[in-house]
């Protein structure tokens, strides 16, 4: 089924304790649609600016992303971040910002991309999330992700998305700054009376929690000794579980069970795309790097 995303496409400088990466390809939407190229074909609506690598473009053909939707736009510049992790890999403060392209208008939604049924908001201003997402009003799954710079300087716009969202993805001290909560599954619960049928709160290392309509699930992070980069995990995490429940042997049948799965999907491709900057390693596997990875971590997660 077709998968629709908009977000931050960035020109990233990173900083880990193995090593620092310069004006690297990443961003929200990048992350995503690569992730969940791996199950389904992907479409993307971006913006960058007129300073964006031409060599950062052949991303998107590796991963088959359709770019009908990607507009270098004149005189702007495209959204740059700056991120710096502590010895813990988990922790991570944003040195610098520069929003650039993504304070504007997004680009217009190609009439090809309009039959989108499955739609998923990754993390950029909620006016942006808002204006992609009535576009699209016979969509059939609507997931979004958002993170503290948009709840604490936009919190009206958010309140309006999360009404109307099925499912909102955000990590722990995110969905402690939303609800004022330290026990996530208070906070889960907080979340879904704003609106969304479920949430997934990401907790880095420590994995997920759902708190869906219909149930509770945990599933631990694939147990990993070898973290290069942590950027993107929260983004190729959405993307792995967004790509496999639009998948066309999923997408008619989207309960908590499959929700599941793709929580599990999700947690493989994350645990691939921390194993080096940008979106290296993510370039080197393949579906059955993922799917024998899968099969390794139900074996470590399952007990009689
Ligand atoms: P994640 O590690 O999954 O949170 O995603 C990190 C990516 O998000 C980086 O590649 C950044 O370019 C991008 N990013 C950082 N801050 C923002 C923001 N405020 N809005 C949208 N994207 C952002």
């Amino acid at each position: 089924m077709s998968l629709i995303v908009t977000g931050s496409i960035g020109i990233d400088t990173v900083i880990t304790p193995v090593g620092r990466a310069e004006n690297v390809l990443g961003g929200s939407c990048v992350y995503f649609s690569a992730a969940a190229s791996f199950f389904t074909p992907v479409r993307l609506v971006a913006a960058v600016g007129e300073d964006f690598p031409d060599e950062h473009m052949g991303v998107f053909e590796h991963f088959d992303i359709d770019t009908a939707g990607l507009e270098r736009r004149a005189g702007a510049k495209t959204f740059r971040w700056t991120g710096e992790y502590q010895q813990n890999m988990n922790d991570r403060e944003t040195l610098a910002v520069e929003l650039n392209v993504l304070g504007e208008q997004l680009p217009p939604v190609p009439e090809a991309f309009k039959d989108s049924k499955f739609i998923f908001l990754a993390n950029t201003h909620p006016s942006a999330q808002l204006a992609l997402l009535e576009q699209f009003p016979n969509a059939e799954l609507v997931v979004a992700d958002t993170m503290d710079l948009w709840i604490n300087t936009a919190a009206e716009e958010l309140a309006a998305l999360l009404k109307k969202i099925d499912g909102l993805v955000l990590n722990d001290s995110e969905a402690l700054l939303l609800t004022g909560e330290t026990n996530m599954v208070i906070a889960s619960q907080k979340i879904v009376e704003m609106g969304p049928k479920f949430v997934v709160i990401k907790k880095g290392e420590h994995g997920c929690l759902l708190n869906h309509t219909d149930g509770v699930a945990v599933l631990h992070a694939y147990p990993s000794g070898n973290v290069v980069d942590p950027t993107g995990a929260g983004d190729s995490f959405a993307g792995g579980m967004m790509g496999y429940l639009a998948s066309d042997q999923v997408s008619d049948h989207l309960d908590l069970g499959a929700i599941k799965r793709a929580l599990a999907y999700g947690t493989i491709v994350a645990s691939y795309n921390i194993e080096s900057f940008t979106l290296d390693r993510l370039r080197e596997i393949t579906r059955e790097d993922i799917d024998r990875r899968l099969a390794e971590y139900a074996d470590i997660i399952r007990f009689d």
